[in-house]
């Protein structure tokens, strides 16, 4: 298993997503290009609570809407998967985050994107302060881009940036 390694300038905050993660969300993208597509981030946190490791996405809702510039996340049936996510992992593995499609388009957020995931980090009922966006754009079938970043309660927007050397997409950022 390869393991893709995302830090902030920073250094405090640490993405680590497996890489059988990247290659579901990229087919994901190209099977729906060139419209949009997304769904969530699942996966844990480490102790310190500054490194978060992706482990896999959420089911699509059959509810959801993909169009070419925009999606509506659906809600179909994810109350129950999140149950039974609970129940099969102990609660080990949750929700971590969003991530999303740009077909084309850079992978950075737009408006949009930053309030909605302003919104999930800021509601007290997710209980997610730390809640991560990866975004993947430009020609996904021959090129993807990856965007990763942190939408902090208390430091507002962190772009990540994946480790030079052991990232295959880090030359195309
Ligand atoms: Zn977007």
């Amino acid at each position: 298993m390869i393991y893709l390694d995302w830090k902030s300038k920073c250094r405090k905050y640490n993405v680590i997503i497996e890489q059988n993660c990247v290659d579901y969300i990229i087919s994901l993208a190209q099977g729906n290009n060139p419209n949009e597509i997304g769904s969530s981030l699942l996966g844990s946190y480490k102790q310190d609570g500054f490194t978060a490791i992706i482990k896999g996405v959420s089911p699509i809702p059959k509810d959801s809407v993909f169009t070419r510039f925009f999606f509506k996340r659906g809600a179909s049936g994810l109350k129950e998967y999140y149950k039974k996510l609970y129940n099969d992992t102990e609660g080990t593995i949750h929700y971590i985050g969003e991530w999303h499609s740009h077909p084309y388009g850079e992978p950075i957020p737009s408006g949009k994107d930053d309030k909605t995931l302003f919104g999930v980090c800021n509601n007290f009922k997710i209980n997610c302060p730390e809640c991560i966006s990866l975004i993947i754009g430009n020609d996904l079938i021959d090129k993807p881009k990856l965007g990763l970043y942190v939408y902090s309660r208390v430091n507002g927007r962190i772009k990540l940036l994946p480790e030079i050397g052991k990232n295959p997409f880090g030359n195309l950022i």
